[in-house]
């Protein structure tokens, strides 16, 4: 008899792409009060797979061995599994986030990374994400275990959402794996949208991983309907930096099949981000980034403060991008 997931996989082969619904018991109950939590986890008929881009980032080209995206010379993003705690509509990786099984990188990939690591000693910061890596905590625990051996890896940084999706999934031994690291300097990055997210169940997290160790940083992207507010980001980055989180990204949302109804107003969020800028402390503003199309990386906007923001940006690489 076929199993439920054997069952999934036969539907995604012959249906179209779509994001699975899978939202945690603690957001359920969340999402009960919260009308932005709602819309950031519960499908919608806004959804259109036909309008926008798969692979906006244009990461698949630029993986240099299964699972590890190297596209900056000295730091590698790693998509380790498929899996998270719980689907975000907006997630610009929907081409890649399911739950299907072996959906995690293997122990064999894993060590083929690190082999591939230790001949590149240029590389010296390792950005662990997915789908969501404390998703499969265990096989993460020994992911981390591998990569901290490697001399020429100095930074470890974990880019996770489940502090939010499911704060209780988290045990005491990935707590304390963060911990036995010595030899790097490990970045937690959580994404948070709304002040609705900051739970005591989250925020006993953020506490625990700080008193690990962890240097913790946040991710934001803005989202039509549920933060496009100066007064709902100021509450947010402002709660933030109280519990020891120093806000990151702030950044506009990918013009991601199936996701493009959570796009805001270009200029509405400049002038949101400029306000931010002009009123929120140094410590609690975020950089607003857009992540410039076709893979060209991420850019800062140009706020409010130096008059009209054309159109065009220049990339990492010097090259002049136009965008919408
Ligand atoms: S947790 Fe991250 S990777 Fe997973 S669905 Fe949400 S945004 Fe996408």
């Amino acid at each position: 008899m076929k199993n439920e997931i054997e069952d999934k996989i036969e539907r995604e082969e012959s249906e179209p792409p779509g994001l699975a619904v899978k939202v945690s018991g603690h957001l359920r109950k969340l999402a009960k009060k919260s009308k932005e939590i709602e819309r950031e986890f519960f499908k919608s008929e806004d959804e259109d797979l036909e309008d926008g881009y798969t692979d906006p980032l244009i990461e698949d080209e630029y993986e240099k061995v299964p699972g590890l995206i190297w596209k900056y010379p000295k730091r590698v993003l790693i998509l380790m599994t498929k899996k998270c705690a719980s689907y975000c509509r907006f997630c610009t990786r929907r081409r890649r986030v399911e739950e299907i099984k072996n959906s995690c990188l293997a122990k064999k990939q894993m060590e083929d990374i690190c082999k591939f690591l230790e001949t590149k000693s240029e590389i010296s910061e390792v950005v662990v994400s997915g789908g969501d890596p404390l998703a499969e905590e265990k096989e993460l625990i020994y992911f981390i275990n591998q990569l901290k051996k490697i001399k020429s890896i100095k930074i470890i940084r974990i880019h996770t959402r489940v502090p939010v999706s499911n704060p209780d999934q988290i045990s005491q031994k990935f707590y304390e794996s963060i911990a036995k690291i010595k030899k790097q300097a490990v970045y937690v990055s959580v994404h948070f949208e709304h002040p609705d997210e900051l739970t005591k169940k989250t925020i006993e997290v953020i506490r625990k991983l700080r008193q690990a160790g962890a240097i913790m940083l946040s991710q934001s992207v803005f989202l039509k309907g549920i933060n496009d507010s100066f007064e709902i980001l100021e509450e947010l980055f402002t709660k933030l930096t109280f519990i020891g989180v120093r806000p990151y990204y702030l950044y506009r949302c990918d013009p991601v099949a199936g996701a493009k109804h959570f796009l805001v107003d270009f200029e509405k969020e400049r002038q949101i981000a400029t306000r931010l800028k002009a009123e929120l402390s140094g410590i609690a503003c975020p950089t607003y980034v857009i992540d410039a199309p076709r893979g060209s990386g991420k850019v800062p906007v140009a706020l409010g403060f130096w008059g009209k923001c054309a159109k065009k940006l220049i990339d990492f690489e010097g090259k002049t991008i136009e965008f919408e």
